[in-house]
């Protein structure tokens, strides 16, 4: 059954982002959230990328005001189920909250939508496993800001079928993405290897094998990185990159034991750009 509708729970970071890659693939979206204001404020969001595109010549008057068209947000979760064909979920990162909303959609939602959910980590096993046909589950890992990154990682759950997945890949392509296929697994491909090579940078750091500065020089101007792993961490939050490579060390083992010297930075409260001091100072 080719997909039409699409209904995209959480209206957030991620979520605005979703529905708009939505409208843009000629998909009728409807946006939800359980919050008036972030609706609101992503409806506002969605808009400026639109105009933005316009204004750079990637999109055609006509053509803006058709994707904006296509777009409604709610905040009446049956009203973004109810004819969907398709639904991506991308409310908090909290099991708890991603198990209930399953359940509704489950109630709610057609018996032959596809659902993906764009969680970062958290089990889509686990999501799918808490509803009648778990076949119908699969991961869609988008990246942030959702407009500008080109990648989407495609995640098959222990009982996907290859309709699920394959109709995520159809969506994907739609929304102008390149996709990646992973087996469900902690941190997937880019959470996996992003961690490592920021956890090696610190242990680096700790051994003095060279400055700050110098790492990221080295990876960036050497490795073709676009940042070095201490800026980008920075941006990522230490805490935030400190809670992953724990949970990586508990499911993965040893060689993603947190360096020290990240733990020390973190109690220091040197958290990253969001409070003016990670391992640089802003
Ligand atoms: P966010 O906090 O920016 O947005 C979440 C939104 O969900 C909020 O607007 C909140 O009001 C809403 N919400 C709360 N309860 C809800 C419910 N029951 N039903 C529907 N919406 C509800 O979070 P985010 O950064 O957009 O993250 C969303 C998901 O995307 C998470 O699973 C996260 O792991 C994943 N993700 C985040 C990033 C990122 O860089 N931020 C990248 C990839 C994936």
């Amino acid at each position: 059954m080719p997909i039409v509708r699409i209904g995209v729970l959480g209206a957030g970071t991620m979520g605005h982002g979703i529905a708009h890659a939505a409208i843009a693939g000629g998909y009728q979206t409807r946006l939800y959230d359980v919050s008036p204001a972030a609706v609101d404020t992503a409806r506002g969001a969605i808009e400026q990328i639109v105009r933005k595109g316009v204004e750079l010549g990637k999109v055609g008057g006509a053509d803006a005001d058709a994707m904006l068209a296509r777009l409604s947000v709610t905040t009446s979760l049956s009203e973004a189920l109810a004819d969907a064909d398709m639904v991506i979920e991308a409310a908090p990162e909290r099991i708890d909250l991603k198990l209930q909303l399953f359940q509704q959609i489950d109630q709610l939602a057609p018996a032959g939508a596809v659902i993906a959910s764009n969680t970062s980590a958290l089990s889509i096993t686990e999501m799918a496993g808490s509803i009648a046909n778990p076949s119908r589950v699969g991961g869609m890992h988008f990246f942030n800001p959702v407009h500008k990154m080109k990648l989407i990682e495609i995640v098959r759950a222990l009982e996907s079928a290859p309709a699920t997945l394959e109709a995520i890949a159809e969506v994907s392509r739609r929304m102008g993405k390149e996709t990646v296929l992973v087996r469900e697994s902690p941190g997937f491909i880019t959470t996996r290897v992003n961690a490592s090579i920021g956890n090696e940078a610190f242990y680096m750091l700790m051994e003095g094998v060279a400055s700050a500065r110098d790492i990221d020089t080295a990876l960036k101007l050497g490795l073709n990185h676009p940042m070095g792993p201490f800026e980008l961490v920075d941006l990522v939050g230490l805490d935030t990159r400190l809670s992953i490579l724990e949970y990586l060390h508990r499911s993965l083992g040893e060689k993603y034991r947190p360096c020290p010297l990240l733990a020390q930075y973190v109690k220091a409260g040197r958290l990253g750009r969001k409070v003016g001091k990670g391992v640089y100072d802003y």
